[in-house]
């Protein structure tokens, strides 16, 4: 479960984020969408603590990802306890950041083995299930740039599996890719979200959300403006910004 509430992010005298209240229950869906600049990204980068939040309490699964709780206080902590828990919950960008000197088997065996001191052995079977699952078991010795723009991003999604993340993150992640390669990225996000994962999406995709998401969040100024169902959101939007923005999209 993500728990995020009254969250602010400041960058100089720049208010992003103004107090964002969203909280995604366990197993659960969560689709962002709003303009552009509205901060959408600070936000999931501050659920995994690649942003400091300036305000607000934000728990993953019950815990604090940057920091620890002593006599009513939080205290900062060191970077490699930061890392330790962020390995907990899987982020998959619009680029897809794969490793592009690792083949798609190394690139999904790399964290677990580094960060987790798993054995190669049971780090590979697993990779292997992974790629099983995305539909790329065949491409498990190619290099990313043998593979198409949906291929890599479904290696990505595999590779964020790897680590067994208690949430996954989702930054626009068929945004950068040729429309025809839309579908078999959203396909494996679909799967994915049946089985059960707790996962953020924050996507231009307002038919996967409505199909998908169980509640569908429009930020607009740094706050959430409207919250819901995905269904009653598109069509019934009780805020004016909402309308217009899903005037604009749709
Ligand atoms: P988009 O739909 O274009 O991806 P977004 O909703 O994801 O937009 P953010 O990337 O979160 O928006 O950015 C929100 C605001 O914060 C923007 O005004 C942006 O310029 C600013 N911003 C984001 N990151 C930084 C940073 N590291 N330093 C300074 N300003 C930043
Ligand atoms: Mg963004």
């Amino acid at each position: 479960m993500v728990y995020a509430s009254g969250i602010r992010k400041s960058y100089g005298n720049l208010d992003v984020l103004k107090g964002v209240d969203l909280v995604v229950p366990t197993g659960s869906v969560a689709c962002i969408i709003g303009p552009s600049g509205s901060g959408k990204s600070t936000f999931l980068r501050c659920i995994n603590h690649l942003e400091e939040i300036n305000g607000g309490l934000m728990l993953v699964d019950g815990d604090f990802v940057g920091y620890r709780l002593e006599r009513d206080r939080l205290y900062e902590l060191p970077p490699a306890a930061i890392c330790e828990r962020r390995a907990d919950i899987g982020m998959v960008f619009q680029q897809f950041n794969l490793f592009p000197h690792m083949t798609v088997l190394e690139n999904l065996v790399e964290a677990p083995v580094r960060v987790r001191g798993e054995p190669v052995k049971d780090a590979t079977a697993r990779a292997l299930v992974l790629l099983e699952r995305v539909g790329l078991a065949e491409k498990r010795a190619a290099y990313p740039r043998q593979l198409s723009g949906g291929q890599q991003q479904r290696v990505a999604i595999a590779r964020a599996l790897a680590m067994n993340p208690k949430v996954l993150l989702f930054d626009e992640p068929t945004s950068a890719l040729d429309p025809e390669l839309v579908g078999e990225v959203l396909e494996v996000m679909k799967d994915l979200a049946l089985g059960g994962i707790t996962m953020v999406v924050v996507t231009h995709e307002i038919g996967f959300a409505r199909e998908v998401a169980d509640q569908l969040v429009f930020m607009d100024g740094g706050v959430v403006v409207e919250a819901g169902d995905p269904v009653e959101i598109t069509t019934n939007p009780r805020s004016p910004r909402t309308r217009e923005f899903l005037a604009r999209v749709l």
